[in-house]
């Protein structure tokens, strides 16, 4: 098993030390994806939920990632990941990388899997380098939930610690994936995986078992139609982005993910009114992300893109 070590801790500028330090430690899978929508296909393009989390919360923040790729996983991908400033020393590399293969039919708030190819995620064990140990901010981003309790062990103080999950690992492994719940700040989720995760067709009832487990805010995720953000005694709900031009809602939850917890990161303020500005950036990466396939819109987004479509939230929210 290889680990690539090439970021640096420190970086020395001029006559003044300044830190480089990551500030959100991301857990998820990085992938093949093979993708079909009614608007074109790609095959074994790099996607994953860590890969689109961190692409979204460098935007904002400096992740620092913990996953597992394949040897057959291309040096350009790592290059890429470089590029954005994304510390990749706790991606492991063996055997093969995981695959996921899906698609979508018109209604594109609905993925289905056609093969889910664990390969080397299938023996990985989460090893949280020395370096990344202090990090505060951390995204358990959708993966064996043995796994995110594994590196939540490892870490030495989380401060705030954000989950997401899906079907498959609800089918699997639902004790796992509770007990993850209880140890998580905030629950995200969406609405079919909350009915499912509680046994509820309400979504409303689905949030307040989430808050009794102990997470002080859960957010479910509706897809197109926006997202709801559930506090003890508080409820906000963005809008979605009325978006023309949907052609791959792949990694939609994981960029809404990564944003939410990289712009808390670098706000540094945790309450319930920083966390509607935070469901409200979340928003706007996820929906940029779904104008193309794969990681090919998040390469390209910048700061002012994002600052832009957040105005136009607030403006669709006056009345
Ligand atoms: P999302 O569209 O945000 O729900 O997530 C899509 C991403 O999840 C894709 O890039 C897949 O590679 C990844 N994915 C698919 N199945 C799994 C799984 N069982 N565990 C973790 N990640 C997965």
């Amino acid at each position: 098993m290889k680990k690539i070590t090439n970021y640096p801790k420190l970086s020395i500028k001029t006559n003044q030390i300044s830190f480089s330090m990551n500030d959100v430690l991301i857990i998820g899978t990085v992938a093949f994806d093979t993708i079909e929508t009614p608007f074109g296909k790609v095959e074994k393009a790099l996607g994953g939920s860590a890969a689109y989390a961190s692409f979204a919360a460098s935007l904002f923040s400096k992740p620092a990632l913990i996953s597992v790729v394949g040897n057959d996983f291309p040096k350009e991908h790592i290059k890429l990941m470089k590029k954005k400033s994304i510390n990749i020393e706790g991606l492991q590399i063996t055997g093969k990388t995981f695959h996921w293969d899906g698609f979508y039919e018109y209604d594109m708030n609905e993925a289905k899997t056609r093969k889910t190819e664990l390969n080397s995620l299938e023996h990985f064990k989460a090893e949280v380098p020395e370096n990344y140990k202090d990090i505060k901010y951390i995204f358990l981003a959708n993966i064996d939930p043995e796994q995110q309790l594994g590196v939540l062990r490892q870490m030495s103080k989380p401060k705030f610690v954000v989950l997401d999950t899906m079907n498959f690992w609800i089918n699997s492994k639902k004790k796992s994936v509770i007990d993850a719940v209880k140890k998580a700040d905030v629950l995200l989720l969406n609405d079919a995986e909350a009915r499912q995760l509680f046994g509820t067709a309400n979504l409303v009832n689905a949030a307040n078992q989430a808050l009794r487990l102990g997470p002080k805010a859960v957010i479910i995720k509706k897809g197109e139609h926006g997202a709801l953000l559930f506090t003890k005694n508080k409820h906000f709900n963005a809008p979605g982005y009325p978006l023309e031009n949907i052609k791959d809602p792949t990694g939609c939850g994981d960029s809404f993910g990564g944003a939410f917890i990289g712009y808390l990161a670098k706000t540094k303020d945790l309450s319930e009114s920083n966390f509607r500005k935070a469901v409200v950036y979340g928003s706007v990466v996820a929906s940029h992300n779904a104008e193309d396939f794969g990681l090919n819109r998040l390469k390209r987004l910048t700061m002012n893109d994002i600052e832009k479509r957040y105005r136009e939230f607030q403006d669709i929210r006056e009345f």
